[in-house]
């Protein structure tokens, strides 16, 4: 048998009640995370990305369902209370945002120091050691005694990275991280993201630019709240981590997606337009009745055509 995963969302709803009426925004979601993924979560505006993050992060709470998260001990979210949950997120949780988040009248190294400070995990000494241990893992630490408006985006958001790994914790978690950066910076925070993955973190990442997919090592794609299908790049370390193990995963794998392509084979052109990688689920149902609509449109116009030549 496999390790637990790490992160477990089991048929979970999120419903926003507002004076103009409720809004389901996940709709029975169910999420395995294993030690180790670098997940992707993709999707439009408005898909539910946001709220998914914030359900497995515990920062909101399920209308219904549970979320399960085994770092160090098991933790049920749900059953937590604000203050247990503030807690156990600043030991257990590292989180990036777009916009940075950096108190602009601290430099670098403090803004690194503080959330050492405040969870009281490391003497100031060792929190400074640390934080400077943490901006030379960015790059960034040359940089260390300015303040945050004089250096650039992406190093911004190197710092922020080293802030979230401030308390070491198991899992960071990004909310479009790269948004507001240009391509090439942006490829450099991915390069840092697959360095901690290399070193045993747990990334999930929430993206609309499904451009980034091919570097995560699964993705998810949501829409309308709900998970419509998840693709996997490569294995990852730690949820393989026994080499039996790993061989009986790899082969299932590989099954999954013969399994998956004889049920529903996708034609050339469908094939041209799907990214590398083993599908482990898609809407079969729904690509079936588009491919019976094309069959029925082509009957149609053969139908027509028949029609026409027997008038002439
Ligand atoms: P994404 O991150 O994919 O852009 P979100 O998770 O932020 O999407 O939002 C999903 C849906 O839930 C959107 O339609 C959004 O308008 C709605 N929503 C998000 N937060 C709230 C809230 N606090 N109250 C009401 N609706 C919300």
């Amino acid at each position: 048998m496999g390790q637990l995963p790490l992160i477990e969302l089991r048929q979970v709803v999120k419903v926003y009640s507002s004076e103009a009426g409720d809004f389901t925004a996940l709709r029975g979601v169910d999420l395995s995370i294993q030690q180790g993924e670098f997940l992707g979560i993709v999707g439009k505006s408005g898909a539910g990305k946001s709220t998914l993050l914030n359900m497995l992060t515990g920062v909101d709470h399920a209308t219904s369902g549970e979320v399960t998260v085994r770092a160090g001990s098991e933790v049920s979210i749900h059953k937590l209370n604000e203050d247990a949950l503030a807690l156990w997120r600043g030991q257990t949780m590292g989180v990036v945002y777009q916009s940075f988040q950096l108190l602009p009248m601290l430099t670098l190294l403090e803004n690194v120091m503080l959330p050492m400070d405040l969870c009281g995990l490391y003497s100031p000494r060792k929190s400074r050691e640390r934080a400077m241990e943490l901006l030379r893992l960015v790059e960034i630490e040359e940089h260390a005694k300015k303040l945050p408006a004089f250096i650039s985006g992406g190093q911004q958001q190197r710092v922020a990275i080293a802030r979230a790994l401030a308390n070491d914790p198991a899992i960071l978690v990004a909310d479009e991280p790269t948004g507001s950066l240009d391509s090439v910076t942006a490829d450099h925070i991915f390069d840092v993201f697959e360095k901690l993955v290399a070193a045993g973190k747990t990334i999930v990442m929430v993206t609309h630019d499904s451009g980034l997919t091919p570097r995560f090592s699964r993705h998810l794609v949501i829409a309308d709240g709900e998970i419509v299908s998840e693709r996997i790049e490569r294995l990852t370390v730690g949820a393989f981590d026994e080499v039996g193990q790993k061989k009986a995963d790899e082969k299932q794998i590989n099954k999954q997606e013969i399994d998956h392509r004889q049920e529903d084979q996708p034609s050339a052109e469908e094939e041209l337009q799907q990214e590398s990688g083993p599908i482990l689920r898609t809407w079969p149902k729904e690509k079936k009745e588009k491919k019976k609509d094309k069959k029925d449109k082509k009957k149609d116009s053969k139908k027509k055509s028949g029609e026409k030549k027997e008038k002439r």
